[in-house]
């Protein structure tokens, strides 16, 4: 049987165009290329439909480059093996996604929408108990996994906090005590944990249908070193203890104090960045009920991915009640989650000096 190469390739092109942002070689030479992370493979020079590529050895070593003229029609970065494309690989599945803010006593700064939806939901008795990352009372912003039972702990347990806690092990202890139904507040990272142990066939919570986990992650682009946050913000004048907030917002690190904010781009942070956080790919938290973080929304709303049914119901659950309000965003707005989660996942390119 014969086959006809150029007809599927037009398909192909046209596929792209229908379904994707198009991204020209620039962006691959940028982001894979220059980084080291091309695994030379040469599906790009070989896969453009006008030639445009030509791969040569420098030394030892195979570089595309760019040497007619590119259409910017998408198809290298696409097909590169070291880029992420696809949607569902940038922040994994979901069935809607919304910008939320609550309306009644968990107003925050950064929508409330997380403290409403489990509030509610210890309210309901459909978790015994929630589990989030505190704050300790000997050390400012120095992070505790606690377990509250009210809606009224919850909200006293204080603001996001940028190191790692242990929550996982505190959702475990809940366990230990025959508590059946836990909803976990955690970073994607302390979701996978939870999600390993939902679907590994020799772990506990996978073994007894008895046990539940609402799991809801925040976005993360990384978290700090305690002391070393401490250390930087001494070398800015800052006592950590003074700090009434902090937040990352548009890449960069925000600090308030009263009504003074200070901020600096989060890559200044670099050498304060926890070594576990090089490692990480997901911003969102691909393996929760739910997903929440400012990115996308304006100030003063949180945009919430709505990942199971679990999650779904516990949403409109607090939109019928009259708790929060609720709008589906726009491709605008999640585009901003899409090139954030993206650009989390192109910073394992940069470990290395190419070579
Ligand atoms: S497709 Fe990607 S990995 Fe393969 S040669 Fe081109 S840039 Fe390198
Ligand atoms: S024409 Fe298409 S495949 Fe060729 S370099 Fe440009 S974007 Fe890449
Ligand atoms: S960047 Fe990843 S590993 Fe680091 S705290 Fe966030 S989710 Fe966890």
């Amino acid at each position: 049987m014969t086959r006809d190469h150029n007809t599927a390739v037009e398909k192909s092109q046209a596929w792209l165009k229908e379904n994707t942002k198009r991204y020209a070689f620039k962006k691959l030479e940028r982001e894979v290329v220059i980084t080291g992370a091309c695994v030379e493979c040469g599906s790009c020079v070989a896969g453009c439909p006008v030639d445009a590529l030509t791969g040569e050895y420098v030394d030892t070593k195979y570089v595309p480059s760019l040497t007619g003229k590119c259409i910017a029609c998408g198809t290298c970065y696409a097909m590169c093996p070291r880029t992420s494309i696809m949607q569902d690989d940038i922040i994994g599945e979901f069935t809607s996604v919304w910008k939320v803010r609550s309306l009644g006593d968990h107003k925050r700064q950064d929508g409330g929408a997380v403290t409403t939806i489990l509030g509610h939901l210890l309210d309901k008795n459909e978790i015994e108990a929630a589990v989030v990352a505190g704050q300790s009372d000997k050390l400012p912003w120095m992070p505790v996994a606690t377990r509250v039972t009210t809606k009224d702990e919850l909200l006293n347990s204080g603001g996001t906090v940028y190191t790692h806690a242990q929550v996982i092990q505190e959702m475990h202890n809940c366990f230990k005590e025959n508590l059946s139904s836990i909803g976990v507040v955690g970073t994607a990272c302390n979701i996978d944990a939870i999600q390993r142990m939902q679907t590994h066939p020799g772990s506990y919570l996978n073994i007894d249908s008895k046990t539940d986990v609402f799991k809801v992650s925040l976005f993360c682009m990384e978290s700090f070193d305690y002391n070393g946050l401490i250390g930087f913000l001494k070398g800015e004048g800052i006592d950590i203890g003074k700090v009434d907030r902090f937040a990352i917002t548009k890449g960069n690190f925000i600090v308030t104090i009263g009504e003074e904010e200070k901020s600096w781009p989060v890559k200044d942070l670099d050498a304060i960045a926890s070594s576990s956080c090089s490692y990480c790919t997901d911003l969102t938290g691909m393996n929760s009920d739910l997903s929440c973080g400012n990115i996308g929304s304006d100030d003063g709303w949180t945009t919430v991915l709505v990942r199971s049914k679990k999650g779904d119901k516990a949403l409109k659950a607090v939109i019928k009640e009259g708790l929060v309000e609720a709008e589906e965003i726009d491709e605008k707005a999640l585009q901003a989650v899409i090139n954030t989660a993206r650009s989390k996942k192109n910073k394992r390119f940069k470990l290395k000096p190419p070579h």
